[in-house]
């Protein structure tokens, strides 16, 4: 399976009924500031190179985020945070992410969630979490470049290194989530792929300052390091 086909499955995809219902909820009683848009109301594929050696792991789209724009990480406090930063790092040509057909195109970095619909209270189910994360993997195995993933939050860093553990890179340290925590993987043949933890630039996270966009930019600039050197 390729790119285009995992997309086009993906974007069809209705397999969590709860999810389902919640994605067309939303978009039938938007809030006042977004009334009148036309959301989007479907999974969403990952965005951005293809020939990445970063990716970068959310948890799921946003209600009126990437639920609305249809793109990962666009439309939101978050997606700002997250463009401007990569913008910053030459890692993407414009500081703002705000709809499908913005111009904004990224270098070396790839975007994705292990949960492509939107949950309520930004909080999937087990099942739900299990009925998608293989579009993950997937995902993964297409990016032949991949040397590091960047994990924002905990559960997208649980997943992250299921995902490692699953492209066969194991890291000899126990990975434990924390902002600012780096982990080595290798493989049967001494390849190596690092795992990197992040806050998520969540508006709850950013305005309380509890991650800063110094904290932002030095992971990002630690995981091209990596990258350029492994
Ligand atoms: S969360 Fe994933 S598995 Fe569930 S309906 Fe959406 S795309 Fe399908």
């Amino acid at each position: 399976m390729d790119f285009d086909e995992l997309n086009a499955r993906i974007v069809s995809c209705s397999r969590c009924p709860r999810l389902v219902r919640y994605r067309e909820e939303v978009a039938r009683n938007p809030p006042r500031r977004f009334a009148g848009h036309t959301y989007w109301s479907r999974p969403l594929p990952g965005f951005g190179d293809r020939s990445a050696r970063i990716l970068v792991v959310g948890l799921a789209p946003a209600a009126h985020g990437g639920n609305r724009t249809g793109r990962m990480f666009t439309g939101d406090s978050s997606a700002s945070f997250l463009a401007s930063t990569l913008h910053q790092l030459g890692l993407a040509n414009k500081p703002t992410s705000e709809s499908v057909d913005d111009g904004l195109v990224l270098h070396d970095v790839f975007l994705t969630a292990p949960v492509r619909c939107a949950p309520p209270a930004n909080k999937p189910t087990h099942d739900e979490f299990e009925n998608c994360y293989p579009f993950l993997l997937k995902e993964a195995r297409q990016l032949s470049q991949l040397r590091v993933v960047v994990a924002l939050g905990a559960i997208g860093f649980g997943a992250s290194v299921r995902l490692l553990n699953d492209l066969g890179f194991r890291s000899v340290a126990k990975p434990k989530f924390g902002h600012g925590v780096e982990f080595a993987f290798s493989d049967d043949r001494g390849m190596r792929k690092f795992l990197l933890g992040s806050y998520h630039p969540s508006r709850q996270n950013t305005q309380t300052g509890r991650l800063t966009k110094a904290m932002f930019l030095s992971v990002f600039r630690r995981a091209l390091e990596l990258a350029s050197h492994s």
